[in-house]
């Protein structure tokens, strides 16, 4: 995870709220994901560190947790909304749309498309957000599928 339990303590407090047990249990439930985790996910997770979390405990925290940057809003593989750590420097989330693994990918060069954008529209690019999606490895594997070669012309 991008913060330590310190930085997003002080993140919090400047808000004017206490990293509470609910809350860090929160933090933690998201940081130990190797996948993507949706709203209710966290709160099963969390739940079996501090069993009195409520849902809406883990709604304002993934909130808090999104604006401090810690962590990111992906499209799970069902396509509802999900969280996943971010990492300290720019990157982007690949979510396997048939496990739901996410992993972290940093080489991102989007200056092109920036520019481009920014080209057609007049508009100042300050952010962009990227979501890709794909079929890990061990899935790739589990269903022996070939690949991406593996198309014949036709
Ligand atoms: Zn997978
Ligand atoms: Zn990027």
């Amino acid at each position: 995870m991008a913060l330590d339990a310190d930085s997003i303590a002080r993140s919090f407090a400047e808000r004017g709220l206490r990293l509470t047990r609910q809350r860090r249990a929160v933090v933690d439930a998201v940081a130990a994901a190797g996948a993507s985790l949706s709203a209710l996910q966290v709160f099963d997770a969390a739940r079996e560190r501090c069993p009195e979390l409520g849902l809406t405990t883990v709604y304002r925290t993934l909130e808090v947790l999104s604006e401090i940057g810690a962590v990111r809003r992906v499209h799970g593989p069902d396509h509802c909304e999900a969280f996943v750590p971010a990492g300290a420097v720019h990157g982007h989330t690949v979510v396997c749309s048939s496990c739901g693994r996410a992993t972290e990918f940093t080489q991102c060069d989007m200056h092109a498309v920036v520019d481009a954008a920014a080209r057609q529209t007049g508009y100042e690019i300050t952010e962009h957000f990227l979501q890709l999606s794909g079929i890990c490895a061990a899935c790739n594997a589990a269903a022996g599928a070939p690949g991406p070669s593996g198309k014949g012309a036709g």
